[in-house]
C-alpha cells in the first residue's frame, strides 16, 4: 500500500509541522508579552521618577532660597542642575516612547494628547518647569527675589499641574500596556487552545487510524507466519507448534491424544487432467470438508503440497480411526461440495495415538506419517492405524 503509506506520512508530517509552528508562535508571543511587560514596567517607573524629580527639584530650590552660605548654595545648584538635566532627558524619552536601553514603546493616541493636547499640554508644562528651574539657578539671585516669582511658579507647577500630568501619564502607560498585554494573552490562549485542538484531532484522525493500521498489519504478518494462504488453515510451522502443545498437555494430564496424516490420492493426475486450478480447488474443498467434520478443539494443518495433519486432543485410537474412516469414506463417496463429480477424489490416512513410550509430539507424528506411507503402499483410499 505505498499510496496509503505516503498519505499517512503526509498527514503525520503536516500535523507534526502544524503543532511545531503553533508552539513556536506561542513561544514568540510569550516572549513578546514578557518583554512588553518589562518595557511597560520600566516606562511606568520613568513616569513616576519624573514626578519624584520635580518634587525633589522644588524642595532643593526652597533650600537654595533659604541658604546664605555661598559654598552650600553652589552645592545645591549643582544638584538641582543634575536633577533638571535628568528630568529633561527623561521627558524626551517619554515623549518619543523610548527606553534608556533604546527599546521603543508603542505610544497610543491618549499619550500624545496628554503631551501635546490643549487640555494637558504636559510637554509645555515640563519644558516650562525646566526653563524656570534653570532661570533660578543660572543667576546668583538673592533669596528674597527667588522666593518671589519663579519659586512660586515652580511650586505651583510641580505641586499641581505638572504633578497631576505626570501621574496621569504613568496611569495612561499602565492602562495602555494592560489592555495590550490582555490582548496578547488572549492570542496566546487562542494559540494554545488551537494546539490542544490540533493534538486531539491528530490523536483521533491520524494516530488512531495509524495505530489500527499497524495492528492490522501486525495481524496480517502473524497470519502469514502461521496460516496457509491457500486453505486458510494452520501451516506446517503452526501445526507442529500446536502438536507440541497438545502432546505436552496430554502427557501431563495423562489424556489420550491422536494424530491423523492425510494425503490426497493422485492429485498430480487431477492436476494434469483438469488443470492446476482444479487441483487447488480440490485441496481447498478437502480442507473445508475436513474442518466441518472435526471438533472445534481439533486442529487441521497443511503440512505440504497435498498432505494434511489433524490433531485430535483427548481422542483415543478407536475414536481417531472412526474419525479417519468417516473422512475417508465421505471423500471417496464423492460427496465433497464444490468438486465436480467427474473428479474422483480419495485420500489415504495414517492414524497414530500417544503411547507411554513417546517422548515428544514427533514420535506420534512420525508413526502417523509412516502409517500414511503404508496406506499409499497398500493401494490408497485406505486407513492404516497403530
Ligand atoms: P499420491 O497418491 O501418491 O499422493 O500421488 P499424488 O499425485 O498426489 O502425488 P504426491 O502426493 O506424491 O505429490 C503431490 C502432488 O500434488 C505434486 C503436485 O503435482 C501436487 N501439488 C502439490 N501442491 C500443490 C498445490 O498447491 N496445488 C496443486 N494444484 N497441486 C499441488
Ligand atoms: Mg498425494
Amino acid at each position: 500500500m505505498p499510496g496509503g503509506r505516503n498519505r499517512y506520512q503526509r498527514i503525520y508530517l503536516s500535523s507534526l509541522a502544524s503543532i511545531i509552528l503553533l508552539v513556536v508562535a506561542s513561544l514568540l508571543v510569550f516572549d513578546y508579552v514578557a518583554s512588553e511587560e518589562a518595557s511597560m514596567a520600566e516606562i511606568n517607573d520613568l513616569g513616576s521618577r519624573q514626578s519624584m524629580l520635580s518634587e525633589r527639584i522644588v524642595h532643593l530650590l526652597l533650600e537654595y532660597s533659604n541658604e546664605q552660605n555661598p559654598e552650600k548654595r553652589k552645592d545645591i545648584v549643582a544638584s538641582i542642575s543634575e536633577y533638571a538635566n535628568s528630568f529633561e532627558q527623561t521627558h524626551k524619552l517619554l515623549i518619543r516612547g523610548t527606553l534608556p536601553n533604546g527599546e521603543s514603546v508603542i505610544l497610543e493616541d491618549n499619550i500624545d494628547d496628554l503631551f501635546f493636547g490643549e487640555d494637558e499640554y504636559l510637554d509645555e508644562k515640563a519644558r516650562l518647569f525646566i526653563y524656570n528651574t534653570r532661570e533660578v539657578i543660572s543667576r546668583d539671585w538673592l533669596p528674597e527675589l527667588i522666593s518671589s516669582y519663579y519659586l512660586k511658579e515652580l511650586r505651583i507647577a510641580s505641586d499641581q499641574t505638572l504633578h497631576n500630568g505626570l501621574n496621569k501619564l504613568a496611569t495612561l502607560y499602565s492602562t495602555n500596556s494592560k489592555s495590550r498585554i490582555y490582548q496578547l494573552r488572549l492570542i496566546i490562549a487562542l494559540l494554545l487552545g488551537t494546539v490542544v485542538l490540533v493534538v486531539i484531532c491528530i490523536g483521533i484522525f491520524v494516530f488512531k487510524p495509524l495505530f489500527n493500521r499497524i495492528v492490522e498489519q501486525q495481524e496480517e504478518l502473524e497470519n502469514l507466519a502461521y496460516i496457509d494462504p491457500l486453505t486458510n488453515c494452520h501451516n506446517r510451522r503452526s501445526f507442529l507448534i500446536n502438536a507440541n502443545t497438545e502432546y505436552e498437555r496430554s502427557h501431563r494430564n495423562d489424556l489420550p491424544f491422536s494424530v491423523l496424516f492425510l494425503d490426497i490420492d493422485y492429485l498430480k493426475t487431477i492436476n494434469d487432467t483438469f488443470g492446476h486450478a482444479m487441483g487447488d480447488t480440490v485441496i481447498v474443498e478437502i480442507t473445508r470438508y475436513c474442518k466441518k467434520r472435526i471438533r472445534d478443539i481439533d486442529i487441521i494443518g497443511r503440512i505440504g503440497g497435498d498432505e494434511f495433519g489433524i490433531l485430535l486432543p483427548e481422542c483415543d485410537l478407536t475414536r481417531a480411526k472412526q474419525t479417519a474412516e468417516r473422512l475417508r469414506q465421505g471423500m471417496s463417496d464423492n460427496i465433497i461440495p464444490g468438486i465436480s463429480d467427474k473428479i474422483k477424489v480419495s485420500t489415504s490416512i495414517g492414524v497414530a495415538s500417544i503411547l507411554p513410550s513417546d517422548t515428544n509430539a514427533f514420535d506420534i507424528i512420525n508413526r502417523a506419517d509412516a502409517n500414511l506411507y503404508e496406506a499409499k503402499r497398500n493401494g490408497r483410499n485406505l486407513i492404516i492405524s497403530a
